[in-house]
């Protein structure tokens, strides 16, 4: 088994990247990819554990993208700053530093005991995303638990969420292909569309050089996962999954196993290595 999807300290995960390579290792995964929130800063630190402990590590990213219907991420991978991809990543952080401002501004307006340094202390130098404010205003008496603090502050619509920078989904696939690698539309589920646009957003995304979509997903049920492998079936993507383990953010979903009930497949990251070395030998299909 494999785990493709995965956060650290430095983005928004509570553990360390090597805590989430030993993890992974003690779940039995054989390979795992790290795939933090706009940075590549804890591939340096997994890849070393990694090799100490005989576990591959695929090098990723996880990007929000725009989309009129939900939410859209895109996980890239063999992906790192020598590529293109890099510079892109940092323009979403420069952004993320306006928006953590404005974020704390709107809490406080709401009355809310709140600071950017206790936010900022949170986050203990990674990428700063919402779960280290739910963090912050649970801790405060703000909220009674994570999830409250989104349903009543922080989710989108909720008064005190900011909009950050987000990226059209043709661009990042294109900025991961170039970079040398390739990318997978993240718990597809969450785009909010009924199965027809599903099927024409997926086929869309598919000839603008889609590998695959993350259908072995922590928070999906066997049904979920198996309409989702049969759709990437059709559009020829490669079926992929990952547990989106966050550490205690996120705390029923664990590296490899999700909630207990998760096997990613081996054959996932062959199928995707695959596909990489046939755009290699034929740059133009
Ligand atoms: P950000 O990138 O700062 O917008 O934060 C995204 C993170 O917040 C992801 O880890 C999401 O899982 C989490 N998140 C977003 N919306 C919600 C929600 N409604 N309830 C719980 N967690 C959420
Ligand atoms: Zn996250
Ligand atoms: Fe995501
Ligand atoms: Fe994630």
């Amino acid at each position: 088994m494999i785990d493709l999807h995965t956060h650290s300290t430095c983005s928004d995960g509570s553990e360390t990247p090597s805590s989430v390579v030993e993890r992974a290792a003690a779940a039995g995964c054989s390979a795992l990819a790290l795939t933090d929130h706009d940075t590549f800063d804890g591939l340096p630190e997994a890849a070393r554990r990694a090799g100490e402990l005989g576990i591959r590590l695929l090098p990723g990213c996880e990007v929000s993208c725009t989309t009129p219907t939900g939410t859209m991420h895109v996980l890239c991978y063999f992906v790192g700053d020598a590529g293109p991809l890099s510079a892109e990543l940092a323009r979403l952080r420069d952004d993320r530093a306006r928006r953590n401002e404005q974020m704390v501004e709107r809490l406080r307006e709401l009355g809310l005991t709140i600071s950017f340094e206790e936010v900022s202390a949170e986050a203990a130098g990674g990428v700063i995303g919402r779960p280290h404010f739910a963090a912050v205003l649970v801790r405060n008496g703000a909220a009674g638990s994570l999830q409250d603090a989104f349903d009543r502050y922080l989710a989108r619509g909720r008064p005190g969420y900011v909009p950050k920078a987000r990226v059209e989904a043709a661009e990042i696939i294109e900025l991961a292909r170039a970079s040398g690698g390739c990318a997978v539309l993240a718990h597809p589920l969450s785009l909010e569309l009924d199965p027809l646009e599903r099927e024409s957003r997926v086929a869309e995304l598919a000839a603008a050089g889609l590998a695959g979509i993350e259908c072995y997903y922590g928070r999906y049920d066997d049904e979920q996962r198996r309409d989702l492998v049969a759709l990437a079936g059709r559009h020829g993507l490669v079926a992929t999954g990952g547990s989106d383990y966050h550490g205690r953010y996120k705390p029923d979903l664990e590296v490899g196993i999700g909630r207990g009930d998760l096997v990613v497949p081996d054959e996932a990251l062959a199928a995707l290595e695959e596909r990489l070395d046939s755009e290699v030998a034929e740059p133009q299909s």
